[in-house]
Formats: C-alpha cells, sequence, structure tokens
C-alpha cells in the first residue's frame, strides 16, 4: 500500500485532539521507512522529519542513519489500520526560518490542507498568500523566497481510514444522534 515514491509518511491520529484556529497540525506521530529493510521508523520531531524529508531524493533514508539503530531491529511501527496514515511527498523544502508548516486534516477526513504560519502570526495558504505578505513586510524577502514555500498535500491513505477504529467510532456515534433525532420526530 505504500507507494515507493514517496516513502515518507507521518502517520496521523487527526480529529480526537484538534481544535477549530489550533495552530497545531493534526500530525499525531512521524515515521520513515528504511530503504533497505523497508521497516518503519518513528522520527521523534518534527523538525527531524522535515529534515529527512528535504532531502529524501538525494539522501534515502536507512535504518543505520539512527545510532544504535540496524535493519536487525523490529520496526517501531507496522503499517496497518490501526491508525489513519498519509504519505507525505518528498524534498518539500524545510520551513524557512520564523515560519511553520502545518498540514490539518479535515473533520471529514477527505482531504488535508497545508499553510504555513508567516512571521507575523498570519496564515499562508498559497502562494499568492506569501506574495503579499512579502509585498506588505520587504523585509522578510531576503530570508523567505517563495521558493521554500510548498503547499503540498501529504496523500490520505484511503484504507486505513475506513478501518480505523476512530473512524468508525466517530461514525457511529453520530448515526446514534441521527436515529435519536429521527425518533423526536
Ligand atoms: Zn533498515
Amino acid at each position: 500500500m505504500v507507494s515507493s515514491s514517496s516513502p515518507v509518511s507521518p502517520p496521523s491520529a487527526p480529529s480526537t485532539q484538534r481544535k477549530r484556529g489550533s495552530s497545531t497540525d493534526s500530525i499525531g506521530m512521524y515515521a520513515v521507512q528504511c530503504c533497505k529493510c523497508h521497516k518503519w521508523r518513528k522520527v521523534p520531531t518534527k523538525d527531524e522529519f522535515e529534515t529527512i524529508r528535504e532531502n529524501f531524493t538525494e539522501e534515502p533514508w536507512y535504518c543505520s542513519k539512527r545510532p544504535e539503530c540496524s535493519c536487525e531491529d523490529t520496526a517501531d511501527i507496522e503499517y496497518d489500520s490501526s491508525r489513519i496514515w498519509v504519505i507525505d511527498k518528498p524534498n518539500i523544502p524545510k520551513p524557512p526560518p520564523g515560519t511553520e508548516r502545518l498540514v490539518i486534516m479535515r473533520g471529514d477526513l477527505s482531504k488535508m490542507d497545508t499553510y504555513y504560519v508567516m512571521p507575523n502570526g498570519k496564515r499562508a495558504r498559497c502562494t499568492a498568500d506569501v506574495d503579499k505578505f512579502l509585498e506588505a513586510n520587504p523585509q522578510y524577502k531576503d530570508r523567505l523566497p517563495v521558493e521554500s514555500f510548498s503547499f503540498a498535500t501529504p496523500k490520505i491513505v484511503e484504507d486505513t481510514v475506513s478501518h480505523s477504529s476512530a473512524w468508525k467510532a466517530g461514525k457511529a456515534k453520530k448515526q446514534d444522534k441521527i436515529n435519536v433525532s429521527s425518533n423526536n420526530n
């Protein structure tokens, strides 16, 4: 199921802790797949994940890149439907200093949205927003080149959505509510 062209993947645990307008993204955990043994290894921080992702094509990731880890070790996590997986695109530039790149799962789990929190706290949702910001704040032009922004969104692995227990539980709850309200009518 994992596309070999984009093997960097942050599995996510969406919706539970997510609040509207929150500035944390929907990704609950980051992982990378070893190019040799194809085991999944957890990546402890978003920063580290963004570094791996940025150079992924030139520098494929191997277990031995991590201290005290080898392909002989058991996988950190298994690729299964106990959580929702989203597959990130490789070679996304690291967000420029002063910005944060967020990916947010839509409430219906149909799609993710990518945006940047700019140094003034405002959100940029597309390249045009970045242009606007740079026009209004020309002092950032050298530090925040437009080409360092990527609004690519991770691909949601549909199979893990439909089988995820959280998703099913949520659906079941919704169904209950519908049943209750139709009984009242
Ligand atoms: Zn390995």
